[in-house]
């Protein structure tokens, strides 16, 4: 056995200060004005604070003129009582950084040591269930599926560092794009997941000068910083949108996830929290409205535009009324002979005031005000007319028809399409009608079974803008479709880039193998064309071949067409 050394006073010290760093009750040092010297983990725990944040702070941590009056009266008393008897204690509530109030025991010391008065407080819990307490704490300051600081701990912290920042605070909201279509195509938990990697992603890039990153529920989110200069900003999200190219992965498949971004900054936008959350919404909910995946800084102009927004509503629904939305004829090509063998139909507006508006001024707006079944119908009625002439004229060529997947779920649908055969004695097979994956995605009930029963009666389908959307092929395997046609940004390069040309090849084949037809969009040039006739692409559309014309114009080419044919033979 060693022999025994009394406790020297080094080590007296050393362990009584490593005894207060981990002692269950919360302790704290002031100096002999009251402002935190030192807090143990415990302090930091209880109060919502860190000691860094703490340091050189007054007790109360905000200075007189923020606090309550209650406040502003137990600090008089306390500052009292430790300048009179050198002791304070009492049983107060005490509030928490998260809004939180404890029912606690506080005891103030005044210590004098050779250089001065010091003050030590120790606080303890009385509550008696302090675990049910942190339980209820957490639940109500932290979201459960990413155990991120909620809404109500963002604005705590804003409201904090509006008050105390010397510098530019910026807020960021941050949405994923198109997430309920993500949730009904993944199922709920699938989406959970990504949620949770996303969140995880997010922390993980350790964002500088961020304060804050929270989870205000479902794909919503929050960033909170602070910099000299609140252009700062951007090299961090730069790195939070490259985080964003790499692929998530649920349920064994790859998700690229986009994200809609919005910003407002102090003191620039407004001093004011609840002003500079509304200002970040707003420019958040106008990159969804330009399709997301991008970055917005607030400003005032915004609000101006959202007036714009109101009265496009009233605007369409007006439009649908008085039959201002007519269609517009591309024509479509058999790659191998040059003739027109369809014609796609491209709404077009045709405003009273500002002339013909093509989709990407109104279609959005469309599909968001649930007016794009009354659109189909007015679309479906003209084109169904515009084919009888043609018939009528001995030309028996078919016209697409764009539609939302929603459109399919109405009850009536099927009787509205056979019906329109019927009226307009056209052939089935002369209607086309043309869906995008992303409409696809919303799952609406009753699609498959609506699909098959209108392919049953002959009219052809087509999958648009394929390789677009997030899961292509799955929809091959689960719709019968007649037709794929190749989005144009993978025609755009295929001359420069073999990539491009390797994507399409692989299409075509995979068309063939399942004796779909394929149509290539977005042909400009007469060397895209050739290259896509040699690799066995069957038909085309695009500026070089017509741009989308009037329904005079389109039957023109037709009448053309035929008389050069009939010159020929
Ligand atoms: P989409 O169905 O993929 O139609 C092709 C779009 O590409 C058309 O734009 C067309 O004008 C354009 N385009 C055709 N050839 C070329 C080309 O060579 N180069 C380039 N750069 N563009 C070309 P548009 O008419 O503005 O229509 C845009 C989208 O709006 C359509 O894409 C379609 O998704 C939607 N849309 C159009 N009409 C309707 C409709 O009646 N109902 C619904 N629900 N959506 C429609
Ligand atoms: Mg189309
Ligand atoms: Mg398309």
């Amino acid at each position: 056995m060693k022999d025994f050394t009394p406790l020297s006073e080094t080590h007296k010290e050393q362990l009584l200060v490593k005894l207060c760093s981990r002692f269950d009750d919360a302790i704290f040092i002031l100096d002999a004005d009251l402002r935190y010297m030192w807090v143990n983990a415990a302090y930091e725990v209880m109060v919502g604070y860190s000691e860094t944040f703490l340091v050189g702070r007054p007790l109360g941590i905000y200075a007189r003129k923020f606090l309550g009056q209650r406040e502003q009266r137990i600090l008089k008393d306390i500052a009292y009582r430790l300048d009179e008897y050198g002791y304070y204690q009492n049983n107060l509530s005490l509030t928490t950084r998260y809004g939180q109030t404890l029912d606690c025991h506080i005891t103030f010391r005044r210590i004098e040591l050779s250089d001065g008065y010091y003050h030590i407080g120790m606080v303890k819990d009385t509550c008696p269930n302090t675990e049910t307490l942190e339980r209820v704490s957490h639940l109500s300051n932290y979201d459960q599926l990413t155990q991120l600081p909620n809404r109500k701990v963002f604005l705590s912290q804003t409201s904090d560092l509006l008050l105390d920042s010397y510098r530019e605070v910026v807020i960021v909201r941050i949405n994923i794009d198109h997430y309920r279509m993500l949730a009904n195509t993944l199922g709920q938990e699938h989406a959970d997941t990504l949620v949770q990697q996303f969140a995880k992603r997010v922390t993980d890039l350790q964002l500088k000068n961020m304060h804050i990153f929270s989870h205000f529920g479902s794909d919503d989110f929050a960033m909170l910083f602070e910099f000299i200069d609140a252009n700062l900003v951007r090299n961090e999200l730069d790195s939070l949108m490259q985080m964003c190219e790499r692929p998530f992965v649920t349920n064994k498949h790859p998700i690229y996830l986009k994200i809609s971004v919005g910003i407002s900054y102090a003191p620039e936008n407004s001093k004011q929290m609840h002003d500079l959350l509304q200002y970040a919404e707003k420019a958040m909910q106008y990159v969804k409205q330009q399709g997301g995946d991008d970055i917005y800084w607030y400003n005032p102009q915004l609000d101006l535009d959202n007036d714009q927004r109101l009265q496009l509503e009233a605007e369409l629904r007006g439009a649908i009324q008085d039959a201002q939305f007519v269609p517009h004829y591309q024509p479509k090509i058999e790659l191998s002979t040059g003739m027109i063998v369809g014609f796609e139909a491209l709404v077009r507006w045709q405003h009273p005031t500002r002339g013909l508006l093509k989709p990407v001024h109104f279609i959005e707006a469309i599909i968001k005000h649930k007016l794009s079944f009354d659109l189909f119908l007015q679309m479906a009625e003209q084109i169904a007319q515009q084919l009888n002439t043609w018939l009528g004229m001995g030309f028996c060529q078919h016209i697409c028809i764009n539609a939302e997947a929603a459109e399919f779920s109405q009850p009536n649908f099927y009787e509205f399409i056979s019906g329109l055969i019927t009226q307009y004695r056209i052939y089935p097979e002369q209607l086309h009608i043309e869906m995008t994956e992303s409409s696809l995605m919303l799952r609406h009930s009753n699609v498959q079974y609506q699909l098959m029963k209108i392919k049953n009666l002959g009219v052809k389908l087509a999958l648009d803008d394929f390789g677009t959307g997030y899961a292509s092929l799955s929809y091959l395997q689960e719709y019968d479709f007649d037709f794929i046609k190749i989005d144009k940004s993978f025609i755009s390069k295929i001359i420069s880039d073999p990539t491009q040309s390797a994507i399409v090849k692989a299409i075509l084949d995979l068309a063939k193998a399942l004796e779909m037809g394929v149509v290539a969009e977005g042909i400009e040039m007469r060397e895209q064309a050739e290259l896509l006739n040699n690799m066995g692409c069957q038909y085309a559309q695009g500026y070089w071949f017509g741009r989308p014309m009037s329904a005079e114009t389109a039957t023109q080419l037709l009448i053309d067409q035929h008389a050069a044919d009939d010159a020929a033979n």
